[in-house]
């Protein structure tokens, strides 16, 4: 019997392939509108600020902080259902960009996770991309 997995998104989407391809290299990419300096993540065609097309793709440090979370206690899929409980965030990276993932290494969700939590990314190999996931510094 094989392991579930997570589910995983369509690596070659036309919008968001550049940022996967910089998983492969474990590069955490992210937009800047070089008309505006509107920071844009998730990747997307057009600048969320001015709604031009000159986005430059930039790599972040993978250092950022908690902005918010929830404690997933319960769950169906079968690959989330043996990770309960776990936490999703909302993280801020230094460079400005706030993205979805989990906070991992941490022993009880209920305490060992706070807004304004340095973290840093870590990622979860999937062939040959990887999906960006949080650690505690
Ligand atoms: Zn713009």
């Amino acid at each position: 019997m094989t392991e579930p997995t997570r589910p995983l998104p369509n690596f070659e989407e036309s919008d968001t392939a550049p940022f996967w391809e910089g998983t492969r290299d474990r590069q955490l990419r992210f937009q800047r509108c070089n008309d505006c300096d509107t920071v844009i993540f998730h990747p997307r065609r057009h600048c969320v600020g001015c709604l031009g097309h000159d986005l430059i793709w930039h790599d972040a440090s993978g250092q950022g902080t908690v902005y918010s979370y929830s404690i997933v206690r319960q769950s169906y899929h079968p690959f989330f259902r043996q990770h309960v409980p776990y936490v999703v965030a909302w993280v801020d990276l230094d460079e400005g960009p706030r993205l979805l993932s989990n906070v991992v290494g941490i022993g009880d969700p209920s305490s060992d996770v706070h807004c304004g939590m340095a973290v840093r990314v870590e990622w979860e190999p999937h062939g040959d991309y990887a999906i960006p996931l949080f650690r505690p510094l």
